[in-house]
C-alpha cells in the first residue's frame, strides 16, 4: 500500500515536470515601472535649479525645495558618492552611523541605474530620455556602433573611436548642465570640483580639501563634487569583501568628520547622495544560447542588468520566443515600443527629446525582475563581482543625506 502511494507520488510528480516543460515560460506578472522620476535624482537636480533662479524642466523634490526655503542656505553643496545606494549603506554601516542617521529619505536613481546615465541627469537636470546617456554603452545610430560613451570608444575595443569623436559634441555634450546655467546667469556662483571621468581625484581627504577651499569664495553658491568609491571596490570584490566594508565606514568617518568644518561655514548645506546602488548576480553568457543565432550584434549593451539587443530584421519573433523561454524567469522582455510607453527612460520636456533617443537602445530590452539575480554576458563583456543597472531595489534606491546649520 505504501509502495503504491510512492509510487502514485513519484508519477504526479514527474507528469508535473513533463507538463511545466511544454508551458511556454511567460511573464508571470506583467512589468510595472517603479522608478518616480518625480521624486529622483533628475527631481533633486531641479529643486537645485530652482533655488539658483534657473527654470527645471520637471518637478522638483518637495523635501529640498522646503529646506531650501526654511534655512536659505548660501551655500549648496552637492556630494555624489558613486555606487552608495541606501541598502548598501544600511547593510554595512550601524543605524548609529553619521550616514545612517542624516540620511532624510530614500530616493529613485534614474534608469539604468548607472553612473553614465544618473550623472548626465544629476547634472543637468534633465532625464535620460532627453540627455541620451542611455547606459555605459549606447547603440548610436548615426555611426552604427555600439559605444562606451565616457571613454569614446567602441564596446569590447580599447582604441579611441574616431567616427565617435566626430560626433559625441554634438550629440553627448550639447546640453548645458546645472553649475554652467549658474555661471551664465551670473546671478550666483557655481562650481563643479571633481569631474567624473577625467581628473578624478581619488583621495576622499582632497575631495573634502578643495570643497573647504571653495567655501571661502564669497557669495552664495553650488558646489558639485563627486567622490569615486565604492563603486570599483563594489564592481570587483563586492559588498562582502573586508575591503568593501572598511571603505563605506572610511567615508562615514571622513564625511562626519569634515561635515563639522564644512558647517563652520556660516548658511551652509551638504547635500549627499549616490548614483545607484549594486547587486550580486549570477551571470550567463548568451553567446551559448539559441538567441545569439538571431543577433545582427553579438553584443549586449546598456547595462549587462539591462541587457538590450539588437536583432536581425525578420527574426524578432523567434527571438522573442527563444528568449522568454531561457531567460523568462529572471528577465522581463520589452519591445522598443513597450519601452517607450513604460516611459522607462523618464518623461521629456516639450521640444526636449534627444534627437537619438529612440534609436539608441536596440530592438528589445530585457528588464531584470526585482528578486531575480542574474546578469546577461555577450560577446565582449568581461565578469564582475557585483552589478548595477538593473531594476531591484538594491540598485535603484539612492539615499538623500542632509547636514546645514
Ligand atoms: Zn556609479
Amino acid at each position: 500500500m505504501i509502495c503504491l502511494k510512492i509510487f502514485i507520488i513519484f508519477i504526479s510528480a514527474l507528469s508535473l515536470i513533463i507538463i511545466s516543460n511544454n508551458i511556454p515560460i511567460e511573464n508571470t506578472s506583467p512589468f510595472k515601472p517603479k522608478i518616480d522620476y518625480d521624486n529622483s535624482l533628475t527631481s533633486l537636480a531641479c529643486s537645485i535649479e530652482k533655488y539658483f533662479g534657473i527654470n527645471p524642466l520637471h518637478k522638483t523634490l518637495p523635501y529640498i525645495d522646503n529646506l531650501f526655503l526654511e534655512k536659505k542656505p548660501e551655500n549648496v553643496i552637492l556630494l555624489l558618492i558613486d555606487g552608495l545606494g541606501s541598502k548598501i549603506m544600511e547593510k554595512i554601516l550601524d543605524k548609529n552611523s553619521f550616514l545612517i542617521k542624516n540620511m532624510k529619505k530614500e530616493i529613485y536613481s534614474v534608469f539604468p541605474p548607472t553612473t553614465a546615465t544618473c550623472l548626465n541627469s544629476i547634472k543637468t537636470g534633465l532625464n535620460p530620455s532627453e540627455h541620451g546617456w542611455l547606459g555605459w554603452s549606447t547603440y548610436v545610430p548615426v555611426i552604427n556602433k555600439i559605444i562606451n560613451l565616457y571613454v569614446n570608444s567602441e564596446k569590447g575595443k580599447r582604441e579611441i573611436d574616431q567616427d565617435f569623436v566626430e560626433i559625441k559634441d554634438k550629440y553627448y555634450y550639447n546640453k548645458k548642465t546645472i553649475t554652467e546655467l549658474i555661471t551664465e546667469k551670473d546671478e550666483y556662483l557655481a562650481f563643479e570640483l571633481n569631474c567624473y571621468p577625467h581628473n578624478v581625484d581619488r583621495n576622499i581627504d582632497t575631495v573634502f580639501q578643495r570643497i573647504l577651499e571653495t567655501l571661502k569664495i564669497k557669495g552664495k553658491k553650488y558646489i558639485f563634487s563627486y567622490y569615486p568609491e565604492p563603486d570599483d571596490i563594489l564592481h570587483i570584490k563586492t559588498h562582502k569583501s573586508q575591503e568593501a566594508i572598511n571603505e563605506i565606514k572610511k567615508i562615514n568617518s571622513k564625511v562626519e568628520k569634515y561635515s563639522k568644518l564644512i558647517l563652520e561655514h556660516e548658511n551652509t548645506m551638504l547635500i549627499i547622495t549616490s548614483d545607484h546602488g549594486h547587486f550580486i548576480p549570477n551571470k550567463k553568457r548568451i553567446t551559448t544560447h539559441k538567441i545569439n543565432q538571431y543577433l545582427r550584434d553579438k553584443r549586449v549593451f546598456i547595462e549587462n542588468r539591462s541587457p538590450a539587443f539588437l536583432v536581425k530584421q525578420g527574426n524578432e519573433q523567434d527571438f522573442a520566443r527563444e528568449f522568454k523561454k531561457d531567460f523568462g524567469k529572471d528577465f522581463y522582455l520589452l519591445s522598443k515600443k513597450e519601452i517607450l510607453d513604460y516611459k522607462l527612460y523618464g518623461e521629456y520636456s516639450e521640444g526636449n527629446k534627444h534627437e537619438l533617443f529612440e534609436n539608441s537602445f536596440g530592438d528589445f530590452m530585457a528588464i531584470s525582475k526585482d528578486s531575480r539575480n542574474k546578469a546577461l554576458l555577450g560577446e565582449t563583456d568581461r565578469n564582475m563581482g557585483s552589478y548595477h543597472g538593473g531594476y531591484s531595489d538594491d540598485e535603484i534606491y539612492i539615499p538623500l543625506i542632509v547636514v546645514s546649520n
